[in-house]
């Protein structure tokens, strides 16, 4: 059911991608573009304005006045790869537009590149997604709250909450916004209130289930709502606050990202779970802006 390619997005098609980066002098370009605005600028050596112009089958500017080499990909993840950054910059229009996670097979079919390449290329972009993330930044407005057991053996043993091997998420949704999401420990309450504290705006409204139990968020100044799910509830209309208590939106993620590591990752570990937690909330919170995704991914460089 779950498509495993890439989906034809109208903003941003493959036919686009190769017409905007036919070759490695145009993906060089691009970075030179992103990095310092073009090859017109301020040389580092000479200090004077001027042009800087590629050298030949080389990663390499060289300042028009005084000879002064820029290496545009220095100190980025491109340096030393072998790996064409074609390849690379397809790699991350692949994860901009993927809706479902990109494996390390489908990365090695598409790319061309052995398994242990194509594997590697994948947790450098997902690194870059949470560099692009700007996690500093606080969740404002109405927040909502969620958490999943992810990962874990996938037969053999039990299954659900407690089995062996879970992970733990909590999932944070801006209505219509921004996402995060974490590992966490446990459950216990002093845990769930570090969560919010340390990612939500002070005075913010919070969805929550009725783990969080009443009084744990509102003495710190946030407006609580909570659904009954134990009770079948999964919306209530607050009049006094006039909000829409819900979680469905991180549900929805949660949904999402379980049926994406079944599809296509098989097994994630607790230590590797927070960078794909990063690659899906960078999609998330980006959803319908493909180029924009992009253009952040590079950026983060
Ligand atoms: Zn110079």
């Amino acid at each position: 059911m779950t498509s495993k390619s890439p989906s034809a997005s109208p903003e941003f098609s493959v036919r686009e991608f190769f017409a905007r980066f036919p070759n490695d002098d145009a993906c060089l370009a691009h970075i030179m573009e992103v990095r310092f605005g073009g090859t017109r600028f301020v040389c580092a050596s000479c200090g004077k304005e001027s042009t800087h112009h590629k050298l030949a089958a080389r990663r390499t500017y060289v300042c028009a006045n005084c000879g002064h080499h820029v290496n545009p990909t220095a100190n980025t993840i491109l340096h030393d790869t072998r790996t064409p950054l074609v390849s690379w910059f397809y790699a991350m229009y692949l994860f901009c537009t993927t809706r479902h996670g990109v494996s390390g097979k489908e990365l090695q079919r598409q790319l061309g590149v052995t398994y242990k390449t194509a594997y590697r290329i994948g947790q450098h972009i997902r690194d870059l997604m949470s560099k692009a993330q700007g996690f500093d930044a606080l969740l404002a407005g109405h927040i909502e709250l969620d958490e999943a057991y992810v990962g874990g053996r996938r037969s053999g043993g039990k299954r659900g909450r407690g089995a062996p091997g879970k992970t733990i998420v909590m999932g944070l949704a801006e209505r219509n916004g921004r996402m995060k999401a974490v590992v966490i420990p446990n459950v216990k309450a002093d845990t769930l209130r570090e969560v919010v504290l340390k990612n939500v705006e002070k005075g913010a409204t919070v969805s929550t289930d009725e783990l969080y139990s009443y009084g744990l968020l509102t003495g710190d100044g946030f407006k609580h709502g909570r659904v009954k799910h134990g009770a079948k509830e999964y919306a209530y209309y607050n009049y006094r606050a006039g909000e829409t208590f819900h979680v469905n939106t991180v549900e929805g993620f949660w949904k999402l990202f379980k049926a994406s590591v079944r599809s296509t990752h098989i097994q994630i570990s607790g230590k590797h779970m927070q960078r794909y937690l990063d690659e899906f909330t960078f999609r998330a919170s980006n959803r319908g802006r493909v180029n924009g995704m992009f253009d952040l991914l590079v950026g983060a460089l």
